[in-house]
């Protein structure tokens, strides 16, 4: 079972499939990677989904400075 389970890509129609990537955010004009964040892709064009409460996790997750692992790139 997963969340992207039945879950098409609504550009190309392709399957979803769930995997875990790293996230560039920009936060306060610095770039912030963020590993490891489920989302869904799409086998056939790579396009990412991110489901909403996985993003507002990652924003409340900044912005209380317990960030999941940050890596700020020059
Ligand atoms: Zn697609």
């Amino acid at each position: 079972m997963g969340f992207w389970d039945n879950e098409i890509c609504e550009y190309c129609g392709g399957a979803i499939v769930e995997k875990r990537v790293t996230l560039h955010r920009q936060i306060r004009g610095k770039y912030v990677l963020i590993e490891n964040v489920p989302a869904g892709v799409c086998a056939k064009c790579g396009t990412g989904y991110y489901a909403a409460n996985v993003l507002k996790t990652i924003e409340a997750s900044v912005r209380g400075r317990q960030v999941l692992v940050p890596v700020y790139s020059l």
